[in-house]
């Protein structure tokens, strides 16, 4: 499944990161519109955190919401139930800004290891 590839590269980054020490908590951003499921994701991730750097670790996410920008008018506007035509001028020509990025925001190291 997508969600596991994605959870292997995070705990990978993460394991990279610790320089050897425990983590203790991954916070992660996921747009609206990444295409992943939230849930699974931190199934997975509950899953696949044995074994690694992040075994004691929790995972919080941040659900990131879908904004365009108009390339008519400039305007820029939180997108809701997939409606992406600008809300001011009705054009159809927007560009998304966010809610398509799914990355780690910051990674929290225990101290004594
Ligand atoms: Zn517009």
């Amino acid at each position: 499944m997508h969600e596991y590839s994605i959870v292997q590269s995070m705990l990978d980054l993460c394991e990279k990161h610790s320089k050897g020490k425990a983590v203790e908590k991954v916070a992660v951003k996921i747009g609206k519109m990444s295409g992943i499921e939230p849930h699974f994701l931190k199934e997975s991730f509950e899953v696949f955190k044995e074994d690694t750097v992040c075994h004691d670790a929790v995972m919080e996410m941040e659900l990131i919401d879908i904004t365009i920008e108009c390339q008519k008018c400039k305007e820029v506007s939180k997108v809701d139930n997939f409606n992406f035509y600008c809300p001011l001028c009705e054009s159809g020509d927007t560009k998304v800004l966010t809610g398509q990025e799914m990355h780690i925001d910051y990674i929290v190291l225990k101290e004594d290891g």
